[in-house]
């Protein structure tokens, strides 16, 4: 909400600025306009590294740019999440430069300068694929859905403008001047709030499908409207997605939930119709049992609260929430064929391959996953020899977090009398907790008492014989 709010209130001097930039004659969207304006704010508010690496890449004769989304948070007067910049340098001219740089990326090379607490991302000017698809050294190949396999041909600044994603994306700040270019009219865009995206969504969308993610998550942060004209393009394209490395898919899907604005994203994700696709067992339980979205949507909550709070974070909680009804569907079936401990096994491998096939899981937060579901299927157990060594396995906080969130979540009664039980459990002196394991392995005493007990106070009861 908050994002929703800060979205909302661009400033009376921002708002300044961009109605004296020269956008009243701008051509038509999607055309390049070179509006030029003076950065309505200050200098400072950009990392001193970013401004250092642009500033030296000026020096020894490049051009180069602060650019993309900090720019952008910049002019809504929000904290910008890293500094990109852009460059005419090549990336091996910039690793001449700077000693701290390191090259990355295959599909897209990328120049990272490597700073103490701080890395920016160096590129070089993209050129534009139709105009080199026949290029000898196939810098810019696609396949036959017109997905860019590689997108390493360099361009102008002008080319470079116009590959980027959205028109709010394509802002280039010159520290030099303290001047911004807009080349694709995005102050437009900022003004009213929207998500437009630079040429046609139906190609842009195929070169690159995860832009429909991008489109999702960056809505939900912004709290901006996704253009009409790329809403019906996600729909139509949106298993395109399926044809993205599975492991570039899990990074997607780290930044859509884990930037603090999940429980945003998600509901965006399920308006566009990407969660079914990103997430097919989720959003069939989802179908199936409705009141399951609020485990979801609390676990997306709290996450949020935790990376406000600056506290650390695991996408393996979330996977769990996200893939818990489908394992336990799985688990039903084939507690029919199978003893709980193998039965939950398989169920936990089935669920986690099948999502991996879209978005990968890396194996160390698959162990994790499934740590925390065997746990409550433990905790559930209560097998009194194991009790204290539950309390000593490395991922009991995850789990017995994660049980409080099933019992904050309506899961019914026993998620709540064992998170009841659990929670007394840990938080009792040795002594106290023996009297517990005894209770356990003496359930009849305890039961029948209570029987009795009851039997006694209810008035509704019929007299004893
Ligand atoms: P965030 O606030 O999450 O950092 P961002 O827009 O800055 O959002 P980055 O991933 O940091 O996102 O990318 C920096 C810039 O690179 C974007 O603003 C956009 O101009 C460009 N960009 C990133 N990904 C793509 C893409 N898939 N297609 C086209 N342009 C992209
Ligand atoms: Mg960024």
């Amino acid at each position: 909400m908050k994002i929703v709010k800060a979205a909302k209130q661009l400033t009376q001097k921002a708002i300044a600025y961009f109605k004296s930039a020269k956008i009243a004659n701008s051509p038509a969207k999607n055309q390049l306009s070179h509006a030029n304006f003076p950065a309505p704010f200050s200098s400072k508010m950009i990392s001193p590294q970013a401004i250092k690496v642009t500033q030296t890449l000026q020096q020894k004769g490049f051009s180069a740019y602060v650019v993309g989304g900090s720019i952008r948070d910049l002019l809504l007067e929000q904290k910008p999440k890293d500094f990109d910049v852009a460059t005419n340098a090549k990336p091996e001219e910039i690793r001449k430069i700077f000693p701290n740089c390191r090259l990355i990326g295959r599909r897209f090379r990328i120049a990272h300068i490597l700073f103490r607490y701080e890395i920016v991302e160096v590129t070089t000017f993209r050129g534009m694929p139709d105009k080199t698809k026949n290029h000898p050294t196939h810098q810019i190949r696609s396949n036959e859905q017109g997905m860019l396999i590689t997108d390493n041909q360099y361009g102008t600044i002008e080319e470079d403008a116009e590959r980027r994603d959205f028109t709010v994306n394509s802002f280039y700040y010159d520290p030099s001047t303290h001047t911004i270019i807009d080349f694709c009219s995005g102050v437009e865009d900022l003004k009213t709030r929207k998500l437009v995206m630079i040429g046609q969504p139906s190609i842009r969308l195929r070169e690159d499908p995860v832009r429909m993610l991008r489109a999702a998550r960056l809505s939900a942060k912004l709290g901006f409207a996704i253009d009409a004209a790329i809403e019906v393009e996600i729909k139509l394209l949106r298993t395109l997605l399926y044809s993205v490395p599975p492991a570039r898919l899990f990074d997607e899907a780290v930044k859509l939930f884990l930037m603090g604005y999940g429980e945003k994203t998600f509901s965006v994700l399920c308006q566009q119709g990407l969660l079914s696709t990103l997430y097919p067992a989720t959003a069939e339980s989802l179908q199936k049992i409705p009141q399951s979205a609020q485990l979801i949507q609390q676990a997306l909550y709290n996450t949020d609260q935790r990376i406000h709070d600056h506290k650390k974070v695991t996408p393996a909680f979330l996977y769990a929430a996200l893939l818990w009804q489908p394992m336990l569907h799985q688990l039903e079936q084939r507690k029919a064929i199978e003893s709980l401990f193998p039965a939950l096994y398989h169920s936990m491998s089935h669920t986690i391959t099948q999502q991996t096939k879209i978005t990968a899981i890396p194996r160390v937060l698959a162990l994790y996953i499934r740590d925390i579901w065997e746990i409550q299927i433990r905790f559930a157990q209560k097998s009194p020899k194991s009790l204290d060594l539950l309390l000593e396995h490395e991922h009991f906080r995850a789990a017995y977090d994660f049980l409080l969130l099933r019992a904050e979540s309506g899961e019914g009664d026993e998620a709540r009398e064992l998170a009841a039980w659990w929670t007394q459990y840990q938080n009792s002196p040795a002594e106290k907790r023996r009297e517990m394991q005894k209770e356990i392995k003496n359930p009849h005493k305890k039961n029948n008492q209570r029987k009795r007990h009851r039997r006694k106070k209810s008035p509704s009861s019929p007299p004893e014989s």
